[in-house]
């Protein structure tokens, strides 16, 4: 086995420093380029990724880091695990990533407690498995061309599996698994590649006996192949735990530690292997220390048999380069570090020196969270409301934002460059804020919004607006496909210097007489997706930013605001990897929400929105948020989290659901009243009737279907109408569609409905 090379780094981002592959992608996409013109692209940006590696002194170059769309889904198609009904897609790897216009896309969901989203994969037990070793190959070819030795990436068959679907029926499968890797590692040793990397981050979450029982078997069978590569096994996201000892007592040479979130202990279980110790934070924007990173490679080297410099994952979770930032504080940015800057510290410390400063660590006294502030009881707030608000049955209502048109973001852009006036750029916002109350006027929608036009995202917009943040001008991160998200740098006390939407929501509401909810973005998300100081625990953060989302939650209200949405989709998402962290969690990040939201009257009617396919692993978090209306993501996971609200309703309740689906289920006021006595979501819900992340419109009929599931789930009164999520990313043609389905699905229920109720004796 030849000798690991004594630096690396576990990936790299892959959207371009300017992000040329979303532009690559979408022109493709739109019919405007051809996908050897995309191709083209790809390989540029591999290049330069390679070139840039080496010309740092990073001597472990990795391959197969590159994806178009996700590499999980890349696995997949390595695997040949594509679904049926994808294979006679004209481009059957995009099907699946977005759906076509007949063909609803593969879920999506968060790669362990990070922002990026990889493409679920579904396996089962019909699954066929088929090595297609092309793109690991043609990448390794192409590095090779270039004078590049690399050494090729892909998820682990364990992870794999455990992230499909269904992971317990996916793990029947690991022996069929297993037989491709196999014939995989031998077509890389006949290509001459020392070592191949395989991404096992499942590991570091709690797993069973026999999980581990199968990261066993998996590694010891891998490791019997007679002609292979050497085998580097790496975890990233939190401590490897007991499948620590698991794995090293499997015959893989190398194994990959995160030494940033994990501690030093059980590193014993290490002897005799080359460790890839993860001192470089993969997952932050500051600069690594060097003391704790030098005194983590100490303790790593006590027991290794080889120690290699490397990060705690992939640098796919920061921005590229810290050069492209002038903008910024030259304070804070002594105490950054970006992609570029990470790979420098890499190399810096497998020389055996560094000399960066240490980070500026301000000793912080922790404070003690204040009284998250209680609400009246649901029954008291929603009579209120109801008398306030007098909306029909099953409101109809959307997650926010509408289309960001290309004039919108260039008007901001030439307002950022001073080209347009402050004044013209607010003419323009307020246009298009009309633009959209007309539309939702016209389409009947019951709660409208004013449609976000004047940010450019849910959390920069914020931080824009906040002190103890910045922003970037260039810090782009991948979270999908072609969509990245610049998160700001939370790096300092947060505060509100003053009012940040009232303006835009009182113009909204001027234009109707229909209410117009106040949007805002909660503070778990807001500190979730930024990068956030680490000198505080974030529990005392997120109080920061709680307290500064209740100032603005209080002045839309006076501001005449009736209600007010504060979503937050990251709660699930900070949710720790381990289960004996989470209820601590969940209880901070919600009694945080409620600070945030709980200075409202009860007439003022609160709307949280969260999305994500597995929101049923913390429903009594979401309903502990008491909000008085939850709309979340439902569509795209198949209504999953209907299932999982029913099997809790269904334990205290006569409210059976065996007639899905047939017009006389839909229930009525009277199983309204059982379920009021009971726990789980006794407030309003509105699981999304569509996937917003797809360019398909919906039709009405499957709009309809899945609204009678949900009313077969949840009495009348309580369901709301609306998307998965916001819409910007769609097109006012396809938003307009879609949501005139929404209403005409919606209209045919309330009429069942009005026509059930008149039919009773009362
Ligand atoms: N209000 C936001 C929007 O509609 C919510 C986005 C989200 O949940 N990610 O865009
Ligand atoms: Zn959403």
């Amino acid at each position: 086995m030849s000798r690991f090379p004594q630096s690396t780094v576990l990936g790299y981002p892959r959207i371009g420093p300017r992000r040329e592959l979303k532009r690559a992608l979408e022109s493709y996409w739109d019919g405007g380029s051809t996908r050897e013109e995309l191709d083209r692209v790809g390989a540029e940006l591999r290049a330069a990724t390679w070139r840039r590696l080496g010309e740092l002194g990073l001597e472990g170059l990795p391959s197969n880091t590159f994806s178009l769309y996700d590499q999980v889904l890349d696995t997949a198609v390595l695997l040949g695990a594509v679904p049926e009904r994808y294979r006679g897609a004209a481009d059957p790897y995009f099907a699946m990533a977005r759906g076509t216009d007949g063909l609803a896309p593969l879920r999506m969901t968060k790669w362990f407690d990070t922002n990026y989203h990889y493409i679920v994969p579904e396996i089962g037990p019909g699954t066929v498995f088929k090595l297609d070793a092309a793109k690991p190959l043609a990448e390794l070819r192409e590095a090779r061309a270039l004078g590049f030795e690399t050494r090729p990436v892909v998820v682990g068959p364990v992870t794999f599996l455990l992230l499909s679907a269904d992971p317990g029926a996916a793990l029947d499968r690991l022996d069929d698994v297993l037989a491709c890797y196999e014939e995989l590692l031998g077509v890389l040793a006949a290509e001459g590649v020392a070592w191949v990397q395989l991404d096992e981050p499942a590991l570091v979450q709690d797993r069973t006996p026999g999980e581990l029982a199968a990261v066993r078997a998996a590694y010891d069978r891998l490791g019997a192949v007679a002609a292979r590569p050497g085998l580097f096994v790496s975890s990233s996201f939190g401590p490897l735990g007991e499948a620590l000892p698991v794995l090293a007592a499997t015959p893989v040479e190398a194994i990959g530690v995160d030494l940033v979130r994990g501690g030093l202990d059980g590193l014993d279980a290490l002897a005799g292997k080359t460790v890839v110790a993860g001192v470089v934070s993969g997952r932050d924007v500051w600069r690594t220390s060097p003391e704790r990173a030098a005194h983590a490679l100490r303790a790593v080297a006590r027991h290794a048999a080889q120690v290699v410099v490397g990060t705690s994952c992939s640098l796919l979770h920061v921005p590229y380069d810290l050069e492209a930032e002038t903008g910024l504080d030259p304070a804070l940015r002594a105490r950054l570090a970006f992609a570029e800057q990470k790979v420098a510290e890499v190399v810096a410390l497998a020389r055996g020196g560094f000399d960066g400063p240490a980070p500026a660590v301000r000793p912080a006294p922790g404070r003690e969270p204040v009284a998250a502030g209680e609400r009246s009881p649901y029954p008291v707030r929603a009579a209120a409301q109801a008398a306030h608000l007098g909306l029909p049955t099953l409101p109809i209502t959307t997650i926010g934002s509408f289309p960001q048109t290309g004039e919108l973001r260039a008007a901001r852009a030439a307002l950022t460059a001073g080209t347009l006036p402050e004044a013209e750029y607010e003419r323009r916002v307020e246009a298009e804020i009309e633009r959209v109350i007309r539309l939702q006027e016209r389409l009947g929608l019951d709660v409208l919004v004013h449609g976000e036009p004047e940010r450019n995202d849910m959390v920069q917009y914020f931080a824009e607006h906040l002190d103890g943040f910045a922003v970037t001008a260039n810090g782009w991160v991948q979270s999908y496909g072609s969509r990245c998200t610049r998160p700001p740098i939370l790096h300092g006390d947060v505060s509100r210097p003053g009012p940040i939407t009232v303006r835009w929501a009182r113009h909204a509401q001027s234009l109707t007489d229909k209410p117009v909810k106040g949007m805002l973005t909660g503070p778990v998300t807001i500190v979730a997706w930024s990068f956030v100081r680490d000198d505080l625990p974030l529990r005392d953060v997120v109080f920061q930013v709680a307290a500064a989302v209740r100032e603005e939650v209080r002045d839309l209200e006076a501001a005449g605001v009736s209600i007010i949405q504060v979503d937050e989709p990251a709660l699930r998402e900070l949710l720790p990897l381990r289960q004996a962290a989470r209820a601590g969690y969940l209880e901070w990040a919600v009694s945080a929400y409620r600070r945030a939201t709980s200075g409202v009257a009860d007439r003022t009617q609160i709307h949280t929105h969260l999305c994500y396919s597995d929101a049923d692993q913390i429903l009594d978090a979401i309903d502990g948020l008491d909000a008085d209306v939850t709309t979340i993501e439902s569509a795209r996971s198949g209504a999953r989290i209907l299932d999982a609200i029913n099997t809790v309703n269904t334990v205290n309740t006569v409210n059976t659901v065996n007639t899905v689906n047939t017009v006389n289920t839909v229930n009525t006021a009277d199983t309204a009243d059982t379920a009021d006595t009971v726990g789980a979501f006794g407030r309003g819900l509105g699981p999304g009737v569509y996937d917003i992340h797809s360019p398909r419109v919906p039709s009405a009929g499957e709009v309809e279907a899945l609204l009678r599931r949900t009313l077969a789930a949840l009495p009348a009164d309580r369901v709301w109408v609306n998307p998965d999520c916001g819409l910007k990313t769609r097109t006012y043609e396809q938003v307009e569609a879609a949501l005139s389905n929404v209403a005409e699905a919606t209209g045919k229920l309330r009429a069942e409905l009005a026509s059930l109720t008149s039919g009773r004796p009362s």
